[in-house]
């Protein structure tokens, strides 16, 4: 299902405003329901802003005990869309302040919501998967150590805890 919002529908709306609506599963997004997006798309003029709130219930499966647990996903959305290329020398993506990219639309006169949810939900997955304060996984690994590298290969074994 296309879920593409065209830049003259936003400049022809009222105050340059489009709120959308979405409500969709995301393809290589596992979740329980949809994937729920209420977003503010507002012409800056060169610039497309598309703001708010996403939400949905994914299914991951935890880095400790290999389970699958259920992880509320809840996260804002600030992204800004350049009309016309940007100067070369910025790329692809311009970061303008902390955590906000200018994405360059090259041209395109239409934005791909769908797209953009599906790249905003990969990037506000949790960087440590971990299903629960009682996770059975938990005993034999601490914080610090999940993130050293060379104890990866623990959290594939499994380990009896001493008597
Ligand atoms: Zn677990």
């Amino acid at each position: 299902m296309s879920h593409i919002v065209s830049i003259d529908e936003i400049e022809n709306s009222e105050e340059k405003t489009v709120y959308y609506d979405f409500e969709d599963n995301i393809d290589g997004v596992d979740s329980v329901g949809p994937i729920c997006a209420e977003l503010t798309i507002k012409s800056l003029g060169e610039f497309i802003e598309v703001s708010g709130n996403v939400k949905g219930i994914l299914k991951l499966n935890c880095d400790l005990c290999l389970k699958e647990f259920e992880y509320n996903l809840n996260f804002d959305i600030d992204e800004v869309f350049a009309k016309h290329a940007l100067l070369e020398e910025y790329g692809q993506e311009t970061e303008i302040k902390e955590g906000q990219f200018i994405t360059d639309l090259n041209g395109s006169d239409t934005i791909d919501i769908y797209d953009l949810l599906y790249q905003s939900v990969i990037l506000n997955l949790p960087n440590k998967k971990v299903c629960g304060i009682n996770c059975n996984g938990d005993n034999f690994l601490k914080e610090e150590e999940l993130s050293d590298p060379r104890m990866d290969v623990f959290k594939n074994i499994q380990i009896q805890p001493k008597d």
